[in-house]
């Protein structure tokens, strides 16, 4: 694969917060092909926000490279209409003193866009998410479940090359979180954006992804990855089963229990 298809790179990547006495991750090298939705699965604390971190320019690798979507200088060229990527939190984060439509346009600040263009992102978006009718809610009168649409519309609305999710619905209730996900793929499957959403749910991520990357260990490293094929998505066939083995045995360390696609450690 040409790395022209790569919209984000991490090379070797390693991140200590004391001075390297002790590492968060190690050796972490993960590509991100344009379009793929990938899953970054593993257990509490072992290192996914710091990833998402690390992708988004906000935490500086102590070791490696990180190769971003689109460097600043061909934003600039384009004018700064957009930005390389955004980030959608575990909790929505909105700003209770603005509108749904004000907190979607505040992802928009600093960008070079007229006042009628930040007006048509905002829709697009609200859109996008189902909200439009929403535009001039107060968030206090929203449910978590459209608090957290207004927050993916706020990445949305950048036009970013990468979206980073963290969590997004790991707060939400069980009915509120599988609706939220059927939206999710298909504002993926419309947009074709390039997707990193990060969870510790094996049926999440494979619901989900075309990819699914593990991460795990101390200091955290990506200990395996699965290719998940479209038509293998049914929850309740044999394929989906032996892939969520998989996953567990890849998480808890345990050798692998067979099966396609492919199985990879890095030696971690
Ligand atoms: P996850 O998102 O997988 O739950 P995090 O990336 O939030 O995990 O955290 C990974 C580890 O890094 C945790 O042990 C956490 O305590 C530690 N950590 C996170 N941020 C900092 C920081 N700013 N300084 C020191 N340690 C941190
Ligand atoms: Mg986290």
């Amino acid at each position: 694969m040409s790395s022209a298809e790569h919209v984000a790179r991490l090379e070797n990547v390693g991140l200590s917060y004391d001075g390297g006495q002790n590492y968060i991750l190690r050796h972490v090298s993960l590509s991100l092909s344009k379009g793929e939705f990938v899953a970054l699965l593993g257990p509490s604390g072992v290192g996914k926000s710091t990833l998402l971190r690390v992708f988004m320019g906000l935490s500086a690798p102590s070791e490696g490279q990180v190769f971003s979507p689109q460097p600043t200088s061909q934003l600039q060229a384009e004018g700064q209409k957009r930005r390389a990527q955004s980030l959608v939190f575990q909790d929505a984060r909105l700003m209770p003193w603005r509108s749904v439509a004000r907190n979607v346009a505040f992802g928009l600040e600093g960008l070079k866009l007229t006042k009628e263009e930040k007006q048509a992102r905002v829709l697009a978006a609200l859109q996008l998410v189902g909200l439009e009718e929403a535009a001039d809610r107060w968030p206090r009168r929203l449910s978590g479940g459209q608090r957290q649409r207004v927050g993916v519309a706020r990445a949305l609305t950048v036009d970013p090359d990468l979206l980073l999710m963290d969590e997004p619905f790991g707060a939400l209730d069980p009915i509120t979180r599988n609706g939220l996900q059927d939206e999710l793929l298909k504002i993926w499957q419309q947009t074709h954006k390039t997707v990193l959403f990060v969870t510790h749910d094996i049926e999440e991520a494979l619901k989900l992804a075309t990819r699914v990357v593990v991460l795990a260990g101390k200091p955290a490293g990506i200990v395996g990855m699965l290719d998940i094929p479209p038509t293998e998505k049914d929850p309740e066939s044999s394929a989906f089963k032996s892939y969520a083995a998989r996953l567990r045995a890849m998480i808890a360390g345990e050798p692998d229990p067979g099966g396609a696609p492919y199985w990879y450690s890095n030696e971690i």
